[in-house]
């Protein structure tokens, strides 16, 4: 399903990627932009969709974020996979070592609260009646960006692992209690807060009746939840196969040492 991708173009070698179900979403902005205001509104839809397509600009720039950090610890970074729910970096390896694991995983929020700065110095900071209420113009369009960057960096940095916040807490867990013991903590938290949204999303789409949202809502901690499980699950394996080269390296070191016992036929 994930590679149901197309390739647009490299960012420094990086192939960028979307999701083909990414073009659901487009369609969707168009749509409730049509909608708005007066019935058949083009300049609706010209804000609705250009809204989009700068939520997932920033989107990119939170994964180069991380992915120029990962380089710098020799990471490879083959490419970035947009979904409607959101952005990745697809990396060769995680670093084990808890402060660089720390570092990446704090330098997309940190792009996105330079960002909050550099909007904040463009547009006035937005009143709620501004969110609300707001006319189709580039000051609301920007206001709309400034808010959404604030409220993904806190949003990443909420500990549900493998999301940003739930990496620090695995990192730091781990400085404490080996690498799979770290992992499973960081991802049994992140798969219960997940469940938790998950049942709070379908709440939330009965009562507001806003369908689309929490279906994305739902969506989005679902694939939380799966890839926290499959990341755990591959640390597991990794380790299980480590420790089965050490035990059979530490069996031939043991068998080359042991003098031999009864003469080699010749
Ligand atoms: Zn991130």
């Amino acid at each position: 399903m994930l590679d149901w991708s197309i390739s647009l173009f490299r960012i420094r070698g990086i192939a960028l990627t979307i999701h083909v179900s990414f073009f659901f979403l487009i369609g969707y902005a168009a749509w409730t932009g049509w909608n708005t205001g007066e019935s058949g509104s083009w300049p609706g839809v010209a804000w609705s969709v250009g809204y989009v397509i700068l939520v997932f600009m920033c989107v990119v720039l939170h994964e180069l974020g991380h992915a120029f950090v990962a380089r710098s610890y020799g990471v490879q970074v083959p490419r970035i996979l947009l979904l409607p729910v959101g952005g990745m970096a697809e990396f060769d390896r995680i670093p084990r070592n808890p402060g660089q694991e720390i570092a990446i995983a704090l330098a997309g929020p940190i792009v996105n609260a330079l960002l909050v700065l550099a909007l904040a110095a463009c547009v006035p900071w937005p009143t709620i009646t501004a969110l609300t209420d707001f006319e189709l113009s580039a000051k609301s369009l920007l206001q709309h960006l400034l808010v959404l960057n604030l409220a993904m960096g806190c949003f990443n940095l909420v500990p549900v692992f493998p999301m940003d916040g739930g990496r620090v807490l695995r990192a730091i867990l781990a400085r404490r209690t080996s690498y799979v013991r770290a992992t499973q903590c960081a991802a049994a938290t992140g798969k219960l807060l997940s469940a938790f949204a998950i049942i709070l999303a379908f709440a939330g789409m009965f009562i507001t009746h806003l369908w689309a949202e929490g279906v994305l809502m739902v969506l989005l901690f679902s694939f939380i939840f799966w890839a926290g499980e499959a990341e755990y699950r591959h640390v597991k394996s990794e380790e299980h196969d480590a420790h089965y080269w050490r035990r059979r390296f530490a069996a031939q070191a043991v068998s080359r040492e042991r003098p031999p016992t009864s003469p080699t036929p010749s």
